[in-house]
């Protein structure tokens, strides 16, 4: 099959001042599938995330969405967006969900996931209250709906940011070590969710140190080590015969 993937990265390049954080990433997840993103910390993993919804904007190199590439346009300081209209489009395509949930404080759980369908999206208000019903009940939140973020757990308030991110109904989703600030106890609830999202076919890129949810999961495997993919390929493969004495090495911890 040579369908256009949901996500193309090439030869992405990124460097903050003198220190190049990305040299040259390239990485394809097409429709349904479901990349684990592993790596040490500051080997760039973030930033690569980033620089899908242009939160932080390429120096080098190629960010197409769905086969939209994205325009750059360089600066005196570097890169920027050549269209502000387009970054929109596509990241209304992709949701986010940070280690640090980033829930609207001053909102219930309910106002969170419906702002951006009805702010931005320009939904119906009836229309966009029912799906995320809908969504906060399938990630097993719907009693906490009209609560506000700091009277829940750090489970439910990770749940509440993936429902946000749901109901923008994108095409692709990132997660960012979304179990990382957990209790421990709370993480397999987080992972349960993302399971059944991988189940319902979505396509979704995990920076993630659940090795469990890496093999089990996903399908596909990248490990990034100083800004190069240094290994990639099936859990089944790279995980028992990595030629990278690196992955081996951070497998072995
Ligand atoms: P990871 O997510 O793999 O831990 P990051 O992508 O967050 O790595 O960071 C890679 C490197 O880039 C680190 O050395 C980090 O300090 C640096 N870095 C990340 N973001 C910025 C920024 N906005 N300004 C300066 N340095 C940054
Ligand atoms: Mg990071």
């Amino acid at each position: 099959m040579t369908a256009v993937p949901a996500v193309r990265l090439t030869d992405l390049r990124k460097s903050f001042g003198p220190l190049e954080v990305l040299k040259g990433v390239s990485l394809e997840a097409h429709e349904g599938d479901v990349v684990s993103i592993l790596g040490s910390s500051g080997s760039g993993k973030s930033t690569m995330l980033r620089c899908i919804n242009m939160l932080a904007t390429p120096d080098g190199g190629e960010v197409a969405i769905r086969g939209e590439v994205i325009g750059l346009t360089p600066t005196r300081h570097g890169m920027r967006p050549a269209d502000r209209l387009q970054v929109d489009r596509m990241r209304s395509q992709i949701g986010m969900v940070f280690q640090s949930f980033n829930l609207w404080s001053h909102m219930t759980v309910l106002e969170n996931v419906i702002e951006a369908p009805i702010h931005v999206q320009k939904r119906p208000r009836a229309e966009a209250v029912a799906e995320a019903e809908a969504i906060l009940a399938k990630v097993g939140i719907a009693d906490k709906r009209n609560h506000y973020p700091a009277h829940l757990s750090g489970g439910q308030q990770q749940r509440a940011a993936i429902a946000r991110a749901l109901a923008q109904r994108p095409k692709v989703m990132l997660f960012d070590e979304p179990t990382s600030a957990l209790d421990p106890e709370l993480v397999g609830e987080v992972l349960r969710v993302m399971r059944s999202l991988a189940e319902e076919g979505r396509t979704m890129l995990v920076v993630t140190h659940e090795m469990g949810f890496a093999r089990d999961v996903s399908n596909k495997v990248v490990f990034l080590h100083k800004g190069v993919v240094e290994a990639q390929g099936a859990p089944g493969e790279v995980f028992t015969n990595s030629t990278s004495e690196r992955f081996r090495q951070f497998l072995a911890g």
